[in-house]
C-alpha cells in the first residue's frame, strides 16, 4: 500500500530525513518510535504532503501511485490521513456539523454528490456508537475548551467518519494521560480492518501495551536504524535509547 523509498526530506536547508525505506502492505499496524528529535513527526508531514518540507531524494507511494505532485488536500482524497497536532478551535461549528462538511468536500473532490442527510445521520450515529462517543461531545464546538481525551476522541473520530486507507496517527510527546490513550488504542483496534493500514508514531512504549503492532521500527536521526516485530517496543522500554544511539 505505502511504499517509501530513500526518502530524504529537508526543512530550511536542514536534512531531517537521510534516506527512509518503508513497507506497509493493507492489513498491518507500524508503529515508528524514536527519540525526540528523531524525524518522527517530519516523517509524517512529508508522507501527507506539508509544504514545508522538501522531498529532496527518493519517493513516496500509495497504491503504486507516487504522491509526489500531490497537495495534501488531493493526498487526503486518495485516504492518506494524518492526525492533527494542533486542532484548530472552530467556535460555534459542532464535531457533527464539521464532519458533515468534511465528508461532503471529499466527496465533491472525488466528483461525487453530496452525502443525503439520513445516510450522514445513519454513517454519524454508526460510528460514534462504535467508538462510545457521546451525543453531548458531537454537538460541541469544535475543539474549544478541549480536553486532551476529547481532541483524541475528535481525531479518532474523524478517522472513523473518512475511512482513510493509510492513517498515520502521531502521538506527540506532549504527554497524553492514560484515557487519551486508550481512546487512541481503542479506535486503532476496532478501526483496523484487512482494508486499511495504520502507522502509529510514539515516543513512548506505553501505548503499545494497547495497540499491539504488527511491526516496529526506530527512528533515529532521520534514517530507520532498527526494525522488528512488536518485541522491539519492549526492549526499548527496557533499555531505553541509549543503545540505539550507541550503535549509530
Ligand atoms: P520527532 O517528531 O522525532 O521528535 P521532528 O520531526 O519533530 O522529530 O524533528 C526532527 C528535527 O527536525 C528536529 O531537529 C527539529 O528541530 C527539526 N525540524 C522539524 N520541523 C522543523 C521546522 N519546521 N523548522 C525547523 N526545524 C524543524
Ligand atoms: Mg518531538
Ligand atoms: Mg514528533
Amino acid at each position: 500500500m505505502l511504499s517509501i523509498k530513500n526518502l530524504h526530506a529537508s526543512v530550511e536547508d536542514k536534512d531531517i530525513l537521510k534516506g527512509i525505506n518503508l513497507e506497509v502492505k493493507a492489513g498491518e499496524v507500524h508503529a515508528i518510535m524514536g527519540p525526540n528529535g528523531s524525524g518522527k513527526s517530519t516523517l509524517s508531514a512529508v508522507i501527507a504532503g506539508n509544504e514545508n518540507y522538501e522531498v529532496t531524494e527518493g519517493s513516496i507511494t500509495l497504491d503504486g501511485e507516487d504522491l509526489a505532485d500531490l497537495a495534501p488536500e488531493e493526498r487526503a482524497h486518495k485516504g492518506v490521513f494524518l492526525s492533527f497536532q494542533y486542532p484548530v478551535e472552530i467556535p460555534g461549528v459542532s464535531v457533527t456539523n464539521f464532519m458533515k462538511t468534511a465528508i461532503n468536500e471529499s466527496r465533491k473532490a472525488k466528483g461525487l454528490e453530496e452525502m443525503p442527510a439520513n445516510e450522514m445521520l445513519k454513517l454519524i450515529r454508526e460510528k460514534s456508537e462504535l467508538l462510545e462517543i457521546d451525543r453531548k461531545f458531537m454537538s460541541r464546538s469544535l475543539n474549544e475548551g478541549f480536553s486532551g481525551g476529547e481532541k483524541k476522541r475528535n481525531e479518532i473520530f474523524q478517522m472513523a467518519m473518512l475511512e482513510p486507507k493509510l492513517a498515520i496517527l502521531d502521538e506527540t510527546d506532549s504527554g497524553l494521560d492514560i484515557d487519551a490513550l486508550r481512546i487512541v488504542a481503542n479506535g486503532v483496534n476496532k478501526l483496523k480492518s484487512d482494508q486499511n493500514a495504520i502507522v502509529v508514531i510514539t515516543h513512548y512504549q506505553r501505548l503499545l501495551d494497547y495497540i499491539v503492532p504488527d511491526f516496529v521500527h526506530v527512528l533515529y536521526n532521520g534514517r530507520i536504524v532498527k526494525s522488528g516485530g512488536k518485541e522491539l517496543a519492549y526492549e526499548l522500554e527496557e533499555k531505553g535509547y541509549d543503545w540505539i544511539k550507541n550503535e549509530n
